[in-house]
């Protein structure tokens, strides 16, 4: 199928989006592409936010990363972007897709979409990460935690946008592990575990994801096995889907000790 008609708009600067109308972002269009393709969205008018270079920068500073939405899952995968310890970002940027979808995909695509199967979305809500937000009136700082409301859906409001993501270093003793089961290499995961220990930081995390929903987050005594038991009964998956899930994080966990 074809797209329905629509007027596509390509700022170059904030200060030029700032002055756009109201219309659909798109980034790298992996995702969007599809959507409009087969007509799922039909927005009369699209905005690219592609060409902004602020998008694109990537900031390093004493305790974070701040990756700009634009960042490709390719110019992670490539280390052009700063690490945030221990080869995490490389590592799960690698594993998203296809190459010709990494060049193009975008971090902060991926977590709008907020599709429960996405890679950055366990990964990152394990890593204590946020979305920093732009809107008219300024903006705000929203944890990965917070900012994925269901399938497909996120927290933000109509005209804001996601500007960046904030992703905190890892501590030199921090372990992580992190493990999908796809039916063939590329495809979106059917189980997705992360766990992210950093004792130095007091921090104790595990997430499930492609849950249907929002992840599911342990955090402190609760990673473990038992706690995660407990918390898949009540997503709604059934018996194959649990034992799936419990697989993946035993071997996240594993691969954390
Ligand atoms: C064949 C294929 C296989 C894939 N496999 C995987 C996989 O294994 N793992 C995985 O994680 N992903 C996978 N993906 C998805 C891919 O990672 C996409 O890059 C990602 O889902 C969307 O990123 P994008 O930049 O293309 O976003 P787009 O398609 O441009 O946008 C997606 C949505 O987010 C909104 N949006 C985009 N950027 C912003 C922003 N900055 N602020 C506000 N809203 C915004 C758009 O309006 C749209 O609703 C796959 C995609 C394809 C086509």
């Amino acid at each position: 199928m074809k797209p329905a008609v629509f007027s596509l708009e390509q700022p170059v600067s904030v200060a030029q989006l700032m002055q756009s109308g109201e219309g659909r972002i798109v980034a790298g269009g992996q995702s969007l592409g599809p959507m409009l393709n087969f007509r799922v969205a039909q927005p009369s008018h699209v905005i690219s936010i592609a060409q902004i270079r602020e998008f694109s920068l990537v900031e390093e500073t004493e305790d974070a990363v701040i990756i700009g939405a634009c960042v490709t899952h390719a110019a992670i995968a490539d280390g052009r972007v700063p690490d945030i310890g221990k080869g995490i970002l490389p590592a799960i940027a690698q594993g998203i897709a296809y190459r010709a979808v990494r060049n193009r995909g975008t971090i902060g695509g991926s977590l709008c979409h907020a599709d429960p199967a996405a890679d950055w979305l366990c990964t990152m809500t394990a890593l204590g990460a946020a979305v920093l937000t732009l809107r008219p009136d300024g903006g705000r700082t929203i944890p990965l935690t917070t900012f994925v409301l269901g399938p497909f859906r996120n927290a933000l409001q109509p005209g804001e946008i996601v500007q960046a993501v904030r992703v905190p270093k890892a501590s030199p003793e921090a372990r992580w592990g992190y493990y999908k089961a796809c039916r063939k290499p590329g495809e979106f995961a059917h189980a997705m575990a992360a766990v992210f220990l950093d004792p130095a930081r007091d921090i104790h995390r595990a997430v499930i994801g492609a849950v249907g929903g929002a992840p599911i987050v342990l955090e402190g005594s609760d990673v473990r096995i038992e706690s995660a038991e407990r918390a898949l009964l009540q997503s709604g998956l059934d018996e194959i889907g649990r034992i799936m899930q419990l697989a993946a994080l035993r071997r996240a966990m594993e691969q954390a000790a």
